[in-house]
């Protein structure tokens, strides 16, 4: 029996991409050969390839001007790239949790890294608005969504230097304004794939103009080559760009990321408001800064006691997933594109029997 996945990344992906997988597996379409079997140079490939960038660029409507790549090493790799091609004198960044701190650590080895804004000190629980950002930082790093901690932010706004955008767990989930961004890089194991494959979209003239003229970089760690060779100078992740092909067709026959966004308020507005409600249960998060797609939750005071019991009742109502990151405990239901309002009414109705259990 399949279960209500709350997975963090790898997730809950679409039955479609499941079954279509799992048949491309056997035979990519009629040409005699499995998706792990064909060659990433075929015509067979290229146009699964062809289909991914093609959905990619239509379903977040990318400008002209950028490439969308498919490559290795996850989005941690990304956050050494990131400052090993741009960062000359000084980068700005803005500290929301684990990732964006991992990106902090990482730029520190190549220059300058002013951190511009933090809500480390009220335990990463709201998403800082309003920064100054210094008009010499050769860019600003944003993690739009925090996946450990479950916050989120949702405009999307120009600001005097490039923004770079780490959108692992929130891409595809609602409409973004692309213009806004020079790139925009993600693993894709959360809202678009199987784990084994980063996503970036990246301005043509930005990873060209503003690279660093005066370091030595690696071929295979140079934006510029991915762009020039279009993501082919090496063997790409062919299966996991497969999946993520799959995911956005079924992406856009759900409405687009405007459909994606629709039922991530949807779910989200119901599992909020039964941590309101339920005397069991509080949410972490400031309203304003709540993931849509990471939502932590803990036990109400006096009854952390019982954390256990709950994630055991959850496990034995075909939940899994719920339990907190390894490094701040409590819940987190992770409810990324494919998770169903079906999948959010069983973890509802979980936490009120708990509750009329216990009560
Ligand atoms: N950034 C964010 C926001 C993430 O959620 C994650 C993974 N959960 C990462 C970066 C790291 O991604 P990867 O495991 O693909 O390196």
């Amino acid at each position: 029996m399949r279960k209500h996945i709350f997975n963090a990344g790898p997730c809950k992906l679409p039955d479609s991409t499941l079954e279509n997988t799992a048949k491309a597996v056997m035979e990519l379409g009629n040409c005699g050969q499995s998706i792990m079997e064909v060659s990433h140079r075929s015509k067979d490939f290229q146009l699964v390839f062809d289909e991914a960038v093609e959905l990619f660029k239509e379903l977040l409507n990318i400008p002209e001007n950028y490439s969308v790549l498919f490559l290795g090493g996850g989005a941690s790799t990304q956050f050494a790239t990131i400052p090993f091609n741009f960062l000359k004198n000084k980068a700005a960044y803005v500290n929301t949790g684990t990732w964006s701190s991992g990106a902090i650590k990482e730029a520190k080895l190549f220059g300058e890294v002013e951190v511009i804004a933090s809500s480390e000190d009220k335990g990463y629980t709201f998403y800082p608005q309003n920064f100054e950002v210094p008009a010499d930082a050769d860019y600003l790093h944003l993690t739009s969504n925090n996946t450990i901690r479950g916050t989120e932010f949702f405009e999307d706004k120009a600001y005097d230097v490039p923004v770079i955008c780490d959108m692992s767990s929130d891409i595809m989930s609602r409409p973004v304004d692309v213009s806004k961004y020079a790139m925009i890089y993600g693993g894709c194991q959360k809202n678009l794939g199987a784990a084994g494959v980063t996503f970036v979209i990246i301005n043509n003239d930005f990873a060209e103009k503003n690279l660093v003229a005066d370091r030595v970089i690696p071929t295979m760690w140079k934006y510029t080559t991915h762009i020039n060779k279009g993501s082919m100078n090496n063997t790409p992740p062919c299966i996991n760009i497969f999946t993520v092909k799959e995911t956005l067709k079924w992406v856009k026959a759900n409405g687009g990321c405007a459909g994606m966004e629709k039922l991530a308020i949807e779910r989200c507005d119901m599992l909020y408001a039964e941590m309101e409600r339920n005397s069991m249960f509080r949410p972490v998060v400031e309203e304003g800064s709540r993931s849509r797609m990471n939502i932590p939750f803990v036990m109400a005071e006096g009854k952390e006691d019982l954390m256990q019991e709950f994630l055991d009742f959850s496990v034995s109502k075909n939940i899994v997933g719920i339990k907190g990151h390894r490094s701040v405990g409590g819940f987190r239901a992770s409810t990324y594109n494919a998770c169903t309002i079906t999948e959010v009414e069983a973890l509802v109705a979980a936490m009120k029997e708990f509750e009329s259990m216990k009560a």
